[in-house]
């Protein structure tokens, strides 16, 4: 904000506290309000330092001099929200100090202060003051769920995660809200970190938590499949990774590559085989996902997959014209099967020149899978990319042209 927009703000708050003082006179001598009031030395001194352009002196005054009524008290908040978003942290710091430090003030409207104050210290980047302060709210009645929903934004910041399990816990229990999946999520950060560590101990616990608390994990699911994988149960392994994919389809990209791993562990790859084929006839809606789980892990040579692979081509113009207007050099070359290996080949470079992630709430995309979005902080709405982007293949070729050229 410019000063001068500041100065204007400022200019407007005074106005607003003068007519305040204007309608509580003509109340007053109406013989309708308590007594009357006056417009202070202290008001023409906060207008002097405005005119003076001393916007900071003149917010002390004006601040310190309003009479705290209904409508005052809503100026002073309107101030302050304004400062905030504005940028500009410390004066509605200190917009909100004051009203907070008034002794007469309204114990609801003291607790909304407090919290906006919370709000301006999170917003200054000055958390454990936000902590303190939103702790205060989370103690009180007024404002306790903004106060406890403060707390668990901060926890989450910081990655406190057993903080934030007892936030959200306290949370729930005022506002009913479901909030398992989140702490499932804040579970498995914690089983994620025990692992990190080599404690699989506490990496079992962890895990065994984000259950109960979510008993559809899906995270939950991949990470116990991910260990019993670790531990060599591929039996359990293969159970826990189908299972995950049950309950949300939209991770095959990164399940069916390790579902298959499993399988050829345990000796059984034509097990993997029939199980892809029910699970296709199960859910036609897969058929997309597996064939790009395939072309991008590039492992996958089974009869079902390559059908998947071919069904996958024949749905994309774009492909099928490609693969048109191949076929007679490329039928030379090996036959049909050739072909589409081919294909597949080529766009697994595309895939691998794309983002590999894509948030469905704000669209923040990039290669590694975050549970809560960096960008719009949503849990569990990051899914693997499964849409080749054509344009990615003309960047991955630029790129070296480009090189080649400065040679
Ligand atoms: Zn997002």
């Amino acid at each position: 904000m410019s000063a001068a927009d500041t100065l204007l703000l400022l200019l407007l708050f005074a106005v607003a506290a003068g007519l305040g003082w204007f309608f509580a006179r003509r109340s007053a001598n109406r013989g309708l309000a308590t007594g009357p009031r006056h417009v202070s030395a202290e008001y023409f001194q906060g207008l002097n330092y405005l005119l003076n352009e001393e916007p900071d002196k003149a917010l002390e005054v004006f601040i310190r001099m309003v009479d705290m009524d209904a409508d005052t008290i809503d100026t002073h908040f309107a101030l302050g929200a304004l400062f905030r978003r504005r940028g500009e942290t410390e004066r509605a710091i200190k917009v909100h100090q004051n009203l907070v430090a008034r002794p007469d003030l309204p114990r609801e409207a003291r607790a909304r202060a407090l919290n906006e104050l919370a709000e301006d210290y999170f917003k200054a980047g000055l958390f454990d003051r936000a902590e303190q302060v939103y702790a205060q709210v989370a103690r009180g009645n007024a404002q306790r769920e903004q106060g406890l929903r403060g707390l668990v934004r901060i926890y989450e910041l910081q990655r406190d995660w057993e903080k934030a399990i007892g936030a959200m816990d306290q949370l729930v229990s005022i506002s009913r809200e479901a909030n398992g999946t989140v702490v499932a999520h804040y579970s498995c950060e914690l089983a994620q970190e025990a692992l990190g560590r080599g404690d699989l101990l506490a990496a079992r616990h962890w895990l065994k938590r984000a259950q109960a608390a979510d008993r559809h994990t899906v995270r939950g699911a991949m990470m116990r499949a991910s260990v019993a994988q670790r531990e060599g149960d591929h039996r359990l392994a293969v159970r826990l990774y189908e299972q995950a994919l049950e309950r949300d389809g939209g991770f095959l990209v990164d399940v069916l590559p390790e579902l298959r791993r499993s399988y050829v562990e345990l000796g059984k790859p034509a097990a993997f085989e029939q199980w892809l084929s029910n699970a296709i006839e199960k859910h036609p809606a897969w058929r997309p996902g597996v064939a790009f789980a395939a072309i991008t892990d590039g492992s996958f040579d089974d009869s079902v997959t390559r059908q998947a692979i071919v069904d996958f081509i024949a749905g994309n113009p774009i492909l099928t014209d490609i693969l048109e207007t191949l076929r007679p050099t490329l039928e030379t070359d090996g036959g049909k099967d050739a072909a589409v290996r081919r294909i597949s080949g080529a766009m697994r470079r595309i895939a691998k020149a794309s983002p590999r992630y894509r948030c469905e709430v704000c669209g923040f995309s990039g290669n590694a899978l975050y549970w809560q979005c960096p960008s719009c902080r949503s849990w569990d709405t990051t899914r693997p990319v499964t849409k080749f982007r054509f344009e990615a293949m003309l960047d991955a070729r630029a790129l070296p042209a480009e090189t080649a050229r400065k040679h």
